[in-house]
């Protein structure tokens, strides 16, 4: 009977990977975004370009999410955020759009919305009669480790390293029956390793170690040492997931380099993980 409820309880969250691309544009690939599904309530992880058309493609609500969760402003996770707003209140969405994310967040929406004027004002005045501030957002700052807490439903805020960014998140998701862990842009992180200890699933980005070399481009001599310290390599996802030990690793948000899937997927085991790994893609859920 407990094994049945556990099991009816674990079929009831479900890991959508809405967008698994990077800043380079890849019709296969949409931008940053992945969602934790749990009965009716979905939360929504980065809004990359793309967002509202995986949401739409998953059959998941077009018409406004219950959270959305911003890992850091770069604007590959962000470029979907206008789109989010505006798109979701002219298909009904009436409440503010709860969004939680670093400092920062607050005064991008100010400018989205200050950048759309004229549209919010033609919806609104014009015979379109959109609910007038539907487009709204209520943003949450983060200064607390645990930013949602409802019904059986926990998400809580890992603060990683990104490279010179002041402020970018990873976030642990409990559910009844499930605890996920999405790491966001960060380089090697302890924090993370800690949260994603046991989880049934821990997204991660990567990049695959052995293509790592200097860009032939003005600049490109520092690429190894920007993805050093923004990122985190497929030998170094395996040594932390070696430690975490996730019943699953979805590799995301790939900076490819050339590399292949099978020398990712040896990286890993290179760094020491022999669980389940996959190479994730959009659409996909879990
Ligand atoms: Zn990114
Ligand atoms: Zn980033």
């Amino acid at each position: 009977m407990l094994h049945l409820l556990l099991q009816l309880a674990a079929s009831g969250t479900t890991l959508v990977l809405l967008g698994t691309g990077t800043p380079r544009p890849n019709p296969d690939a949409s931008g940053p975004a992945t969602a934790v599904v749990v009965g009716n309530r979905t939360f929504l992880f980065d809004a990359g370009p793309g967002v509202m058309r995986q949401l739409a493609a998953a059959k998941l609500p077009i018409n406004g999410v219950t959270a959305l969760f911003i890992t850091h402003l770069h604007s590959d996770h962000t470029l979907g955020l206008p789109d989010l707003m505006f798109t979701s209140w002219v298909m009904g969405r009436q409440k503010s759009l709860v969004a939680f994310g670093p400092r920062g967040l607050r005064a991008m929406t100010d400018h989205i919305i200050e950048a759309w004027k004229e549209d919010i004002a033609i919806r609104e005045g014009g015979l379109e009669k959109e609910v007038p501030g539907g487009y709204r957002v209520s943003v949450r700052e983060i200064s607390t480790r645990v930013l949602y807490d409802s019904a059986g439903v926990r998400v809580l805020a890992i603060p990683v390293e990104h490279g010179d960014w002041a402020e970018a998140y990873g976030y642990r998701i409990e559910t009844p029956g499930k605890v996920i862990v999405v790491s966001g842009d960060t380089r090697p992180s302890a924090a993370l390793e800690a949260a994603a200890r046991g989880a049934d699933i821990l997204v991660h980005e990567v990049y695959p170690e052995g293509r790592l070399a200097p860009e032939p481009r003005p600049g490109g001599e520092s690429w190894p040492a920007y993805m050093r310290a923004f990122h985190t390599s497929d030998v170094e996802v395996g040594r932390l997931a070696a430690a975490a030990k996730p019943k699953l690793l979805i590799l995301n948000h790939i900076v490819r380099m050339q590399g292949t899937d099978e020398e990712l997927l040896a990286g890993v085991k290179r760094g020491g993980f022999t669980g389940r790994t996959v190479i994730g893609h959009d659409l996909e859920r879990y």
